[in-house]
Order: structure tokens, then sequence, then C-alpha cells
């Protein structure tokens, strides 16, 4: 088969737009769907603080933003937390110096151990069951307190298309109708809430095509899968996804488009209830936030 665009041989054939690609068009169509993202939401001159969990995704956000840093002006720093996951996050961490050095850029690598006093292992041993929601809380907090002290106009975080269909899939499943209307393609920073925002540069991608990228661009990646996401239900909705998208054109896209559709139309209700931790001083929605609460309990034991 043939490139759609030129003459050369096809690499790939991406269902979405019916079209081949060669190895340099696709390399452009790949940088297309990020450059639309960044001109959509006017993400120019910015500082950029990029959370990467040394995997495929990340690795591949991280090389679009390096290559459209000049054209956007964009100052971009490699984020990474080592959570303490045996097996898991030593090798991720590596990965994540090696392509930094590679992309000549400083990674800022904090450690939970030494961060918050014990590791996502920790936490699985004390309260004998999955990890995920407190990972993902400690995530989500140290994230946004790094972004905020460095004076980070944004988070960026490696979430493809799938995984946004996943996650409103799963918010539905377990009714976290919340979660689902408040999960949107940007959040703006809110500098008076200590809050900012993430943007999703490979929202218009899908992970086919970031693992094709990753293999034409020979970007190393850990390849690990995390040992507590293993049978966690986001995986069923992102199979549903990729089904989806195998036997209907354009299917995850279009799910995604209805489904922001559905939530302008629901007014917002604004967070009367957001204050200040009183031991850290972030915003939290009780008297003392959860992250400082999962703190007090799993750095004492
Ligand atoms: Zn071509
Ligand atoms: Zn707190």
């Amino acid at each position: 088969m043939k490139c759609s665009m030129c003459n050369r041989p096809a690499i790939t054939f991406i269902r979405r737009v019916k079209k081949y690609f060669c190895e340099e068009h696709f390399l452009q169509f790949v940088l297309k769907q990020v450059r639309r993202y960044l001109e959509k939401h006017g993400i120019r001159r910015k500082k950029i603080l990029i959370a990467v969990s040394g995997g495929k995704d990340s690795m591949v956000m991280l090389h679009t933003l390096k290559m459209l840093s000049e054209d956007f002006k964009l100052d971009i720093t490699p984020f990474y937390i080592n959570l303490g996951i045996t097996g898991y996050s030593d090798p991720c961490e590596s990965v994540v110096r090696e392509v930094s050095e590679e992309l000549e850029l400083t990674p800022i690598i904090i450690s939970l151990r030494e961060y918050a006093g014990y590791t996502i292992d920790d936490a699985a041993r004390i309260e004998r069951k999955k990890p995920c929601s407190t990972c993902g809380t400690v995530k989500r907090y140290i994230t946004n307190r790094i972004a905020y002290e460095g004076g980070y106009d944004y988070v960026a975080t490696g979430h493809t298309m799938i995984d946004e269909f996943a996650f409103a899939l799963h918010n539905l499943y377990s009714g976290s109708i919340d979660t689902f209307l408040r999960s949107y393609e940007i959040t703006d920073t809110r500098k008076d809430l200590k809050l900012v925002g993430r943007i999703k540069p490979l929202y218009y991608l899908l992970e086919s095509e970031t693992l094709t990228y990753a293999i034409v661009n020979k970007i190393k990646y850990c390849n690990l899968e995390c040992p507590y996401a293993q049978g966690h239900p986001t995986q069923v909705h992102k199979e549903i996804g990729l089904m989806g998208e195998y036997r209907l054109q354009g299917y995850v896209q279009r799910i995604l488009s209805s489904l922001n559709k559905l939530k302008k139309m629901i007014p917002e209700r604004p967070d009367n209830n957001i204050r200040f931790c009183k031991i850290c001083g972030y915003p939290t929605v009780t008297d003392i936030c959860k992250y400082c609460r999962l703190k007090a309990k799993f750095s004492r034991e």
C-alpha cells in the first residue's frame, strides 16, 4: 500500500481518517493532532510541568511537546513521582531519566518515600487492598503542589482519547456523576485556589497511534504495567473503546464528543465547599485534606 499523501510505501492505515501513511506523513499526522490541541486551547508561551509515568503515552507526549516547544514557545519540564512500587517504579524512573537526557531536558523527580514518608507498597500492605485510590490522590496532590510552587501555568498528562473514554465510562459505571461532569479536555489554572490547570496534549490521539509513533521514533518507554492496575474495571472500559474503534469508524471520538455536548447542557455548580486544609493550606472540601489524612495514616506505621 502507498501513502495517501505521497507515493512512498505506507507503514500504517488510520481507519478513523481513512488514510494510509508513510513514516514521514504519519509523524506529521501525530504532531498535527497535538498542534490542534495546543492551538484550540491557546497554549503558547506557557511553563508546563509534564507529568510522566515512563510509559509509552507519557514518553510520546514528552517527545511531541519537545518537538513543538519552539513553535509554541513552551518551557517544559518532565516530572516523575517514584511511588515505591516494587519492580515497577525504579525501572520507570530510569527510563524517564534516560529519555529526558536524550531530549536535553532536566526532569524533576520526587520520591514518595522521601516526600510523604511512605510508599504505595506500604499503603497496600497496611490497607490490605489495592492502593489505586491512594495512589491517585497522592499523584494529583503532589503534582499540583510542585506545579503551584514552581509557578507553572499547566500540568500536562499523557491521557489519550481512549483513556478519556474509559475514564468517562468508568465514572458512569460507578455512579461518579460529579467526577464525570468535572472532567474536561482542559482545566483552567485557579491561582486563588492554588490549583494548576491540566492539559491533555494527546487528547486527539489513540493508543495505537502513540505506539506507532514510539516505534518509528525509537522512543524508549517502560513497558511494565503497574502490578496494582491489573483487573481494574478501567481496563474493561478501555477494551470496549478499542473494540468499538475496531468495528465502527471514529467510535471513541464520536461518543466522547456527544458526552462533551451533554456536559455543556448541564449548568456548572459552583464549588462553595472549597476551603484550605488546616495542615498544608491546599484546597479541600474537608478541614484536613485527603492527602494529609493519608500521610498521617501511613507514615506513622
Ligand atoms: Zn507520505
Ligand atoms: Zn493537607
